[in-house]
């Protein structure tokens, strides 16, 4: 049997490398994705370290055309078994009214029509080999409302129900779609919303960073690699009974 393909959009840091290394590491061989190819660098390091096979193709999620391109291209390597539509915009933190519409735009051309794009250019070949793991990266944003979060909740929100109809879609070809939710990963981008939303709620960085780690019953952040893991899951024969869920990995932080 031939070795799976994944593709990851986003690879090139964050939580789509951590991705990238969990779903090499189950064997699949991953392209990661970023618009500047060589920004992937890193993560091909951390698979080669790891002992697993991963290719950087380039690409913007926000250009059907660029995604056809990428099919084609993943197309020569394999044929994909699993596609995680990883990459996206953390979008504008502001009271609702004072968002610029075109701030507002770009959040949702690229956290939900990128998805749309993404799946669109990877369905067709899916649908012919009658089988494949569809997996939108969420939010808990979608479902447990931060301030100043609007058009991010939206999109995220967005993703679950274009997941949900998409399994509807696809069951009949053998093809399973899910989202997964992630709660606030440590890391570079949530050190962002913190601080944004330390501005825009007039509190002190530690007291917003605290809400973050308060709301988990564990009383953490979740990792990246946490993600990876379920998104293997979701991607392995494991999971061959889920499809048009919203897993939820946010250390329980989704419950309140
Ligand atoms: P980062 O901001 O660190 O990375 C975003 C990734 O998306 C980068 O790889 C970036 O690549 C890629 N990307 C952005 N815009 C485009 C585009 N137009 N075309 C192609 N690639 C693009 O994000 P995280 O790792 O934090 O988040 C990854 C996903 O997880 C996102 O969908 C995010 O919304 C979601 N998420 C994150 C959480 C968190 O706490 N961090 C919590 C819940 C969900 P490039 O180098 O090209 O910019």
């Amino acid at each position: 049997m031939s070795t799976p393909v994944a593709l990851v959009t986003g690879g090139n840091r964050g939580i789509g490398q951590a991705i990238t290394l969990a779903l090499a590491r189950s064997g699949a061989t991953v392209v990661a994705t970023a618009r500047d190819v060589a920004t992937v660098d890193d993560t091909l390091k951390a698979v080669h370290d790891a002992g697993g096979a991963a290719v950087a193709l380039g690409c913007d999620v926000r250009e059907p055309g660029s995604m056809v391109e990428l099919a084609a291209a993943v197309d020569e390597i394999g044929p994909v078994s699993t596609v995680v539509a990883n990459a996206g915009t953390a979008g504008p933190t502001a009271p609702l009214h004072e968002i610029d519409p075109d701030d507002w735009r770009d959040c949702l051309v690229t956290d939900v029509d990128g998805v749309f794009h993404t799946f669109r250019a990877f369905i067709p070949g899916m649908i012919e080999r009658g089988s494949g793991s569809l997996i939108a990266i969420s939010s808990m944003t979608g479902k447990r409302p931060l301030h100043g979060r609007t058009p991010y909740a939206a999109a995220k929100m967005a993703v679950i129900g274009l997941v949900r109809s998409l399994a509807l879609e696809l069951g009949p070809h053998g093809i399973r779609a899910n989202a997964v939710c992630p709660g606030a990963v440590a890391g570079p981008r949530i050190e962002d919303v913190i601080r944004r939303q330390a501005e825009s709620r007039g509190i002190g960085l530690d007291e917003a960073r605290a809400g973050f780690t308060a709301a988990s019953p564990l009383g953490k952040l979740v990792e990246a690699d946490e993600v990876g893991a379920v998104c293997a899951f979701l991607a392995s024969d494991a999971a061959t009974a889920i499809t048009g869920e919203d897993l939820n990995v946010s250390a329980g932080a989704v419950m309140y």
